[in-house]
């Protein structure tokens, strides 16, 4: 390092995408070596609800030049809204945070066999062995995957119109379902040595005062990050949860959530920096980082 003076605010970081071990299409190396080509220099693979990637994740990461924190992306129901958690950072050998992933994977396919019967009752047939064509993870069948096959199939014409039309609260083939609770996502990845950060606050349908609620139980769990720079925010977002990272004195977190080539908006590391006088969860997380050599 050359710079050590260089402010902080000003990295390359990327906390937050999907593998094929989720709900993303590429390899956890296919990733690293795009992230890398992209210019990220901290970079952490947070496949949702598991941690099985992880080990591919690091060695790709060391082999190609980047640094490397743990991650994860834990799926919660909050006041009866579906919230992610982002884990950074943690042991993934740890017990609890395991047993409670798996716990937390463990409805999805009940769930995805009710979505497809929900999706047959109006006209669209064989969803559920439609959607595991596109599935890396057999215990990891998502929304996504039924999404990709509904475009694959013609009857949309992108992802974003299968959310809007089949997938979304009140509309058929979404199946409502209760995840993980917010106390316990946050403890396992506490527990387990790690940071937990409020992923993509902007894309929750909270009002005010539940979204208050979120952020002061959050906290109150030992949670202590939240997510500002993010593919889901727009400008105004940016603005807004910078200004609550300060308000509920939060470390600041950046990530695409990038998913796909194909399909997301915001590539590997393609995001702005984070905005000035916010505490960067990397600085929460130095003795956690994983460096090549
Ligand atoms: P699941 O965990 O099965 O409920 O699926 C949630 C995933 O669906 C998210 O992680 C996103 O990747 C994807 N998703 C949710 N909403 C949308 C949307 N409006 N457009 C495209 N993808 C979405
Ligand atoms: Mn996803
Ligand atoms: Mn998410
Ligand atoms: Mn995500």
């Amino acid at each position: 390092m050359t710079t050590a003076t260089a402010a902080t605010d000003l990295l390359n970081a990327d906390l937050h995408c999907h593998s094929q071990v989720s709900d993303g299409t590429l390899t956890p190396e296919g990733l690293a070596a795009r992230a890398a080509a992209n210019g990220v220099q901290l970079w952490a693979l947070t496949d949702h609800d598991e941690v099985g990637g992880l080990h591919r994740a690091r060695d790709a990461a060391l082999a190609v030049g980047l640094n490397y924190l743990t991650g994860a992306e834990i799926s919660v129901t909050f006041a009866g809204i579906t919230v992610h958690i982002v884990g950074l950072g943690f042991d993934i050998d740890d017990r609890a945070l395991r047993e409670g992933l798996e716990r937390t994977r463990g409805g999805r396919e009940e769930r995805a066999r009710e979505m497809a019967a929900s999706l047959a009752q109006v006209g669209i047939h064989g969803a559920f062995e439609g959607a595991l064509q596109y599935v890396g993870n057999p215990e990891l069948i998502s929304r996504t995957h039924f999404a990709r096959h509904l475009v694959a199939t013609g009857v949309c014409a992108d992802t974003s119109e299968v959310f809007r039309r089949f997938l979304t609260e009140g509309k058929p083939g979404y199946v409502p379902h209760r995840w993980a609770k917010l106390g316990d996502a946050v403890r396992w990845i506490v527990d387990a040595g790690g940071m937990a950060v409020i992923a993509h606050p902007g894309r929750y349908a909270f009002t005010p005062t539940e979204e208050y609620a979120l952020f002061t139980e959050f906290i109150a769990h030992g949670g202590q990050g939240v997510e500002v720079i993010t593919g889901s925010h727009n400008q105004a977002d940016y603005v807004k949860y910078a200004d609550m990272a300060k308000e509920f004195d939060l470390y600041a977190s950046r990530g695409s959530d990038f998913h796909s080539p194909e399909e997301s908006h915001t590539d590997l590391g393609a995001l702005p920096y984070l905005p000035g006088q916010l505490k960067p969860v990397w600085e929460g997380l130095e003795s956690r980082i994983i460096r090549p050599q």
